[in-house]
């Protein structure tokens, strides 16, 4: 697949990271892990903890999947709404998903605490403003379910909003748990230190074939050299879904810029990550390059050329709907990108395993949400396969 266009911002202000040798001899593993995005990354990582021996795969560099193109949010709230995923899964199961959303933003933090090459992580607030006044009462009803449930956040009134962020905007909710971390340097600092600490990692290597021999997995690369595996983890990202018997994700196409650095430390109110209750949302970030990302105007459909091709007419867009909501900062688009992303039927990640691929788990986080469902992830993998008995597995099985 193509992933996203050439240059995304993160590609280039960190460049290659550390180059990984392609695989050139037969290998044999505990654990085979297809994929060195943040996903594979992460599950490797947790893996290699536990003392679990892992390899990790990749066919591009590591990293220069979507990982490359993320913006890096890390918010709780995923796309679909409380209120909604409630309808969808049940008050129980779309409550505790919130919950390990939540969770995961400061494990995540945690971790970044313990690389040697500290990744910058930022926690920040998370501001959603209803996009028009007939979006007001969802937002109420959501207000009212996530308070019950435990998440600290406040509903913010058009005063409110307009003291705060300087925009008009009837009503919004401003939670407090929120994060950035960027996930392109994360992934790197996390293969380096699983590296460090044992685990293997194979770039430029392709999996061409999976065989499920005797009580394992055997990996032929396109190479010619194998790898044996106790347990394989598929963590394609997007390309997973050729692994699969049944269509599980709808691509969308994506659209990025990111501001000239502006020489602030402070454009709104705690530099919150802002979004909207509009679907497609746009969404913005403050980096810590004291640039501003935003992003957004996506389209349902797959076709890389098309998606490209719309790169400058979006951009344009995106950087007039900012202005029209800060029209006193001086936005300058100096960088622009495009993305796929893949969307679930009810918001929620693909993780656990199917019948049909024995001694092989899925860790899929599909949505706009896809680092905060790596986390959890890497946690119930690392979990299930250090036999720790983790209950939340089937939050998002196959088979929910
Ligand atoms: C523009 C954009 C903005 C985003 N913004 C956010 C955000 O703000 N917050 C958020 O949480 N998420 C965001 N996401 C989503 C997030 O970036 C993804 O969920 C995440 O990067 C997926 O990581 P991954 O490791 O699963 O997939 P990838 O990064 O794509 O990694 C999968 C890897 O598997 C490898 N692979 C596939 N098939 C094979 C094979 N046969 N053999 C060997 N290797 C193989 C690929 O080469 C690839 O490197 C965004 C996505 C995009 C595109």
């Amino acid at each position: 697949m193509d992933l996203r266009s050439d240059k995304p911002y993160a590609l280039l202000r960190h460049g290659l990271g550390y180059v990984y040798p392609s695989l050139r001899k037969n290998l044999q593993a505990d654990v085979a892990i297809i994929g060195a995005g943040i996903t594979g990354a992460l599950v490797g990582w947790h893996l290699i903890q536990k003392g679990i021996q892992a390899v990790v795969i990749d066919r591009r560099h590591a990293g220069m999947g979507s990982t490359a193109a993320s913006t890096s949010l890390l918010q709780y709230e995923i796309d679909t709404p409380l209120h909604k995923l409630i309808g969808l899964v049940g008050e129980k199961n779309a409550v505790l998903s919130y919950l390990l959303c939540r969770q995961s933003i400061y494990d995540l933090h945690d971790i970044c605490k313990q690389l040697p090459t500290k990744p910058s992580f930022l926690l920040r607030p998370s501001f959603q403003f209803a996009s028009y006044n007939n979006s007001v009462k969802d937002l109420e009803r959501e207000y009212g379910l996530r308070k019950r449930a435990g998440f600290n956040l406040q509903l913010l009134s058009a005063p409110d909003i307009k003291q705060r962020f300087g925009f008009n905007k009837p009503a919004g909710l401003l939670s407090a748990d929120g994060g950035l971390v960027e996930a392109y340097e994360l992934t790197h600092a996390l293969l380096k230190h699983g590296q460090d600490k044992g685990m293997l990692v194979y770039d430029n290597t392709m999996v061409t074939n999976i065989d499920y021999e005797g009580k394992g997995v055997v990996l032929q690369t396109e190479w010619g050299y194998t790898v044996e595996a106790k347990q394989l983890i598929i963590a394609c990202g997007y390309e997973s879904q050729q692994y699969l018997p049944k269509k599980i994700e709808r691509l969308h196409s994506t659209y990025t810029i990111i501001s000239e650095p502006l020489y602030a430390t402070e454009f709104w109110y705690e530099n919150a990550l802002i979004w909207e209750t509009a679907n497609p949302y746009l969404y913005m970030r403050a980096s810590p390059d004291q640039r501003i990302v935003v992003g957004g105007k996506d389209d349902l459909f797959y076709n890389p050329a098309r998606r490209d091709a719309n790169l400058p007419r979006k951009s344009k867009q995106l950087e007039h709907s900012f202005c029209r909501l800060f029209p006193h900062i001086p936005f300058r688009t100096d960088f622009a990108w495009a993305g796929t992303f893949a969307s679930t039927r009810d918001g929620l990640p693909y993780i656990g395993s199917i019948p049909e691929r024995p001694n092989t788990w899925f860790a899929l986080g599909f949505g706009g949400n896809g680092i905060t469902f790596s986390v959890i992830a890497a946690q119930l993998i690392r979990d299930m396969l250090s036999g720790k008995k983790n209950t939340n597995n089937q939050l998002f099985s196959f088979n929910r």
